[in-house]
Formats: C-alpha cells, sequence, structure tokens
C-alpha cells in the first residue's frame, strides 16, 4: 500500500505519543546509525506483563485496532514503513487514544532492534506484498530470510498468522517453512467458508477489499518451536 506522499506526515506521525522513534545513536560515515531504547523493555512501555503482539505491514490499522479493543490485556505494536499510510493509523489512534498500542515506522528488515529473542508472542503478516518476480523472492515476508528472524523475536510456543489472498504467495510461504520450527496449526484456503476461521475473524482493509470482489482468502497459523541450542 502506498499513498501519496502526505506533506506534513513525518511531523504528524513524530509528535504522537503512541509512535515509537529511534534515537540517533551515531553517525557513520555512510549512514545514520539509531538505538531503539525499547529492544527489551517493553513491558516497561506498556507498563504491564501482558503478551506482545505485533502486525508487520499494518497499513491504516483497522485489524490492530479491532484487536486492541477486543483483547485490552494484550500489547500491540504495528509495524508500517511508509509514513503516508502510517499517518492514517495514528489519526484514528489520536482519536481513540487505545492504552495497549504503539506504532512504529520502520522498514521489517530491521526488525531484531526492536524487540529483543523471545520477547514477541505473536506476528500477524495480512496481505503482505506479493513481489511477484522472482528476483524479489527475498523480499516477501514469509521468505526464509524474514522467517529467520521471526524465529529469534518470537518465544517458544508463539505463532505467526498469516492471511492473503494471493495464491502464489502462499504456496511460497508453505515451502518456506522450516517443518522444524515451525508446525502447522491451522491452514485455510477458504477461510470466509470456513466456519472455523470466520467465527472470531478480523477483517482487514484488504481483506474486505477482495472479499468483496469474490476471491477467496488464505489464512496458516503457524507454532513456533524454538529448538534446543547445543
Ligand atoms: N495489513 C494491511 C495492509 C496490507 S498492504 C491490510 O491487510 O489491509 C501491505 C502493507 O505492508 C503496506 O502498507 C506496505 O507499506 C507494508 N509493508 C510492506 N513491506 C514492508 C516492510 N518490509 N516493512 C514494513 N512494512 C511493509
Amino acid at each position: 500500500m502506498r499513498l501519496r506522499n502526505i506533506k506534513g506526515s513525518r511531523e504528524v506521525i513524530a509528535a504522537c505519543p503512541y509512535v515509537i522513534t529511534p534515537e540517533r545513536a551515531e553517525r557513520t560515515s555512510f549512514e545514520a546509525r539509531y538505538h531503539w531504547s525499547v529492544r527489551g523493555c517493553w513491558k516497561q512501555v506498556f507498563g504491564n506483563e501482558g503478551p506482545l503482539r505485533i502486525e508487520i505491514g499494518m497499513g491504516k490499522g483497522a485489524f490492530l485496532m479491532e484487536q486492541a479493543r477486543r483483547n485490552p490485556d494484550v500489547n500491540y505494536v504495528g509495524i508500517e514503513k511508509y509514513s503516508s499510510v502510517l499517518l492514517r493509523a495514528v489519526q484514528k489512534q489520536e482519536q481513540e487514544r487505545l492504552p495497549n498500542i504503539r506504532l512504529i515506522r520502520m522498514e521489517a528488515e530491521n526488525i531484531g532492534d526492536v524487540f529483543a529473542e523471545g520477547e514477541v508472542d505473536r506476528i500477524y503478516l495480512n496481505f503482505s506484498d506479493p513481489w511477484p518476480k522472482e528476483a524479489h523472492a527475498r523480499r516477501r515476508l514469509t521468505s526464509g530470510r524474514f522467517l529467520k528472524r521471526y524465529d529469534s523475536i518470537l518465544r517458544d510456543g508463539g505463532r505467526i498468522e498469516f492471511k492473503t489472498d494471493n495464491q502464489e504467495l502462499f504456496d511460497f510461504s508453505l515451502e518456506e517453512i522450516d517443518g522444524q520450527k515451525w508446525k502447522i496449526l491451522a491452514i485455510t484456503r477458504d477461510l470466509h467458508r470456513d466456519p472455523a476461521w470466520e467465527k472470531d475473524n478480523i477483517m482487514t482493509e484488504y481483506e474486505q477489499r477482495w472479499s468483496a470482489q469474490g476471491k477467496p482468502i488464505c489464512g496458516l497459523h503457524l507454532l513456533h518451536c524454538k529448538l534446543p541450542e547445543f
């Protein structure tokens, strides 16, 4: 999702108390490096011991906010790379001020800078960009490269919950799963015709759009099994 660049969106986002931003740690000759003081400290950020669930590529945030309304004892962090998109979620959160939500503008590749080993209870991936060209396969958020990152931040027994309308991305994702680390808990290729899936389903913005056009939605729940280290 990419919206027209909105002037001033970065300033609005930076001023929002629900948005977490990094501090500049050092500047090398090539790039500014950042330090995320929240890493390993999310319990202090929220002021409670609740589990931490994150959505990567949250778009305008409707799914995350509904999760947070339904589960006040769970803490949610929404991650989105474009400020023009994140701005929409910021505006909604400024209105509603749900205490169990924080938002971050960042590239998911750097997720390990923000969450410590085993700190996350669940990762939601909803309608992730399919990157259909083979040359871009490593950018897909369910590629082995990203699954390795999730393996490090998710607790043992944590989960990934993935939804997509894109059959090719779904098939690719199934192939990328390392069966020793991830166990399939549930899988569907037509979520809205499966009562067990439909029951507590929260529709995302993309899901509303694609299912209104009659597209079947695929869903996958993975259990994280941390291997003992020798
Ligand atoms: N989850 C929403 C939006 C889906 S579109 C919904 O279901 O309605 C995918 C979103 O992921 C876009 O907003 C895009 O900007 C974001 N995104 C894609 N790749 C990303 C990455 N590497 N890091 C962070 N956000 C990403």
